[in-house]
């Protein structure tokens, strides 16, 4: 019978242990989280722009209430996220090719080749209605300071899922986690509600959890190909 383990691959003598759960799984799942773009030279929401924390901005209350400010550091992202390339983790994941949970909202999966991804927390370059719902590409910001839907005339935000509001495809990702028979979790401590679920799911089921927190350009190469 499987075990339940949580564990950190900080190095390759870690990973060593890890690499024959891997090749046995027959249906892995991965979740993955800002750890693995780091790598691609990505902020974490635990920075700060102009000397606002980026976790207190993307909030639905600040766009709401301060929709112009929030515009001017999501330009910023737009230009500094848009220059960002998949790292090795990234495209190891995408080679494989089984289904991936992401936290992040980067596109940097997508932009690997990476099919079968959920993107939980939405996609940063798209802009979507508040009114209609209609989708648009996020540099229609760059148009206006805060942008208008061309269908409704109502206000676009992001396509993000903001503080406050709840996460995408979760009935999906339980799915999901009720088929796997490992669970990868790369830089990410799933410590936010509801996807702190995920842990004791996998451990109500026995099995295994192999978490890499560091590294991910190296280590997830080196299991996926088993160098
Ligand atoms: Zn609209």
């Amino acid at each position: 019978m499987a075990s339940w383990r949580l564990e950190c691959a900080e190095d390759r003598r870690d990973l060593r242990a890890w690499e024959p759960l891997w090749r046995r799984a027959r249906r892995p799942l991965v979740i993955t989280g800002a750890g693995i773009s780091v790598a691609s030279g990505l902020p974490t929401v635990g920075e700060t722009w102009n000397g606002i924390v980026l976790r207190t901005l993307f909030t639905r209350h600040r766009f709401e209430k301060e929709p112009k400010e929030f515009y001017d550091c999501y330009r910023d992202w737009l230009w500094s996220w848009g220059r960002a390339e998949p790292n090795p983790a990234h495209r190891a994941l995408a080679a494989w090719g089984g289904p991936v949970v992401t936290l992040n909202v980067d596109g940097l999966h997508r932009k690997a080749g990476s099919e079968r991804c959920l993107e939980v927390h939405g996609r940063l370059f798209e802009l979507a209605c508040r009114g209609c719902g209609i989708l648009v590409r996020g540099d229609r910001a760059f148009c206006q300071d805060v942008p208008r839907c061309p269908e409704c005339g109502g206000i676009l935000g992001p396509n993000i899922v903001l503080a406050g509001e709840p996460v995408r495809h979760f009935a999906s990702v339980m799915d999901l986690v009720g088929e796997a028979d490992l669970l990868l979790v790369i830089g990410t401590r799933m410590d936010v509600s509801p996807m702190n679920q995920i842990p004791a799911a996998a451990h109500r089921r026995g099995i295994p959890l192999i978490r890499v927190n560091r590294r991910a350009e190296l280590l997830i190469p080196a299991l996926l190909g088993g160098e």
